[in-house]
């Protein structure tokens, strides 16, 4: 039998971006169509010490999923629904399945992911190397936690499977693991039993980042999901204002249309919104895109009533409600070739309140502000290398231009001094900036026992992508 060529001389190389543009790399690049294919370029790659990442959809922002000039093994070769139990809602996917197809199996049959993110294109692995959260995470915490077992290949190629019974400590680490642990090849979770295909949604404009807090609060008890979305323009006694949107399911005594909207044709948006193709909105959005435009916008939205009932509420189907931003295609285009960074800080409840209000005056008074900010209420969870805790997150997206860089970049190293000195941590789902001390400092000794189960399994560093090694990882 001839010899197969090796990786190195015989992939073909590929530039790829992070989700937020700004980050982009050539590397090598493979897409194995079987978890047997999987199993062997890992041994292939070890044996030609090429350093080696996985990557989903792509859909991190900063360099989660870039290599440059080493390996990038695509999963969404691997996108197979394996099992789905129509009455309890367990499933069973491989590592290249998305949000996406996930909702499309359950909602005919009446359940819905336990955790979605806000875009419906992240796989299995991202979500499982990412632990991602939802606009739920206070009530039904990270998509960790409904996680019930995940197969694994390891850099040696052995083949294990994780739960909380076999092999906790592992079990625990792969999850938010950054996909620097091993492969994941097969992911087994429940879903949630809905009993309508929509949501019930209230609209409260909070006119200040307390309020928005206090309104949290108040909320959390009676609500599935929260989100405030803050206007970061604005100042003064109006600084942190913004639109909390609060969502409940709904039974099948409230809503008995509901059960109609259990059927995925239902639940897509249409194409075209007053005539205009989804598919250009984003060249609309491009002429916005500065800061006299987004000043606008924001403030536009923050005085702007929404429609809803005489009880104060409107629905949403759960697709339209939970992927708000997949409804215009390809927005990410409007910032431009030199792209965006988000970044998402997240602080202990206790300190939460001051950092974010110095967080969005620093932005203000540097001349750096964020066209979108998103907040959220946490809770902590078991994984390692979690970013989640008892505390909030705000999101804040900075575009990136020639112009702008020097100073988003200084801003973005005075947001990590406050979310340090807040006693916080950061999301790598999010991360583009940050450093390799700032990381250790956030996460203290999980990160040293992080790195011990790492060089334990991986002592050669198989492993590894942009975003590791600039946070010392390896
Ligand atoms: C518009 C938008 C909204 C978002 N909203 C949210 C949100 O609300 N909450 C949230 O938590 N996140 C959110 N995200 C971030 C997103 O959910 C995460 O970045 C997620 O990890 C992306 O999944 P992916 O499949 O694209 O993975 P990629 O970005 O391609 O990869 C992410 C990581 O997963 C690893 N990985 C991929 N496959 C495997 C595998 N099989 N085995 C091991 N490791 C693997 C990669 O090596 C990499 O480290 C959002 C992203 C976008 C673009």
């Amino acid at each position: 039998m001839a010899a197969q060529p090796s990786i190195r001389s015989s992939a073909p190389w590929r530039v790829l971006d992070g989700f937020g543009i700004s980050a982009r790399s050539a590397s090598r690049y493979l897409q194995p169509q079987s978890v047997d294919e999987l199993a062997e370029i890992i041994r292939r790659a070890a044996s030609e010490d090429l350093k080696l990442t996985f990557r989903g959809s792509g859909r991190s922002y900063g360099d989660a999923a870039l290599n440059t000039g080493q390996l990038v093994v695509d999963n969404r070769g691997l996108s197979r629904v394996l099992s789905f139990d129509r009455e309890r809602g367990t499933i069973e996917l491989e590592p290249g399945a998305t949000i996406e197809t996930m909702w499309r199996t359950g909602v005919p049959a009446g359940f819905w992911p336990h955790v979605v993110p806000g875009t419906m294109y992240p796989t299995m692995g991202g979500c499982v190397a990412m632990n991602i959260h939802g606009k739920n995470c206070f009530k039904a915490g990270p998509y960790g936690d409904h996680v019930q077992e995940l197969d694994l290949i390891t850099a040696s190629g052995e083949r294990k499977t994780l739960s909380r019974e076999r092999e906790p400590e592992l079990f625990r680490a792969v999850i938010a693991g950054m996909g620097l642990l091993g492969a994941v090849t097969r992911v087994k979770l429940g879903m949630k039993k809905i009993e309508s295909g929509r949501v019930k949604v209230r609209p409260i404009t909070t006119p200040n980042l307390n309020a928005m807090f206090d309104c949290f609060v108040e909320r959390m008890p009676q609500s599935d999901y929260l989100v405030g979305w803050i206007d970061c323009f604005a100042g003064g006694s109006g600084l942190g204002r913004g639109l909390v949107h609060q969502a409940n399911y709904m039974s099948a005594a409230e809503d008995p249309a509901g059960r109609a909207l259990l059927d995925n044709d239902k639940q897509v948006l249409p194409p075209s919104i007053m005539g205009v193709p989804r598919s250009i909105l984003w060249r609309i959005m491009k002429l916005m895109t500065n800061d006299p435009g987004m000043k606008l916008v924001n403030a536009v939205k923050y005085v702007l009533p929404e429609t809803f009932d005489s009880s104060g509420t409107f629905t949403n189907t759960h697709v339209a409600f939970a992927f708000l931003l997949d409804s215009v295609p390809n927005w990410r285009n409007a910032y431009g070739d030199s792209g965006f960074i988000q970044y998402q800080m997240f602080v202990p409840d206790s300190t939460a309140r001051a950092a974010m209000a110095e967080a969005l005056e620093h932005c203000r008074k540097k001349g750096v502000v964020s066209y979108l900010g998103v907040f959220k209420r946490h809770k902590p969870d078991e994984f390692l290398l979690s970013h989640g805790l008892d505390g909030w997150s705000l999101a804040l997206d900075f575009a990136v231009t020639p112009g702008n860089a020097k100073d988003l970049f200084a801003v973005t190293r005075d947001l990590t001094r406050i979310v340090l000195d807040a006693g916080g941590v950061f999301y790598p789902a999010k991360d583009a900036v940050v450093n390799a001390d700032d990381f250790a400092r956030a996460y203290g000794d999980r990160l040293t026992r992080f790195l011990e189960i790492k060089h334990r399994l991986d002592p050669q560093g198989l492993f590894q992508n942009d975003q590791a090694r600039r946070l010392g990882l390896v």
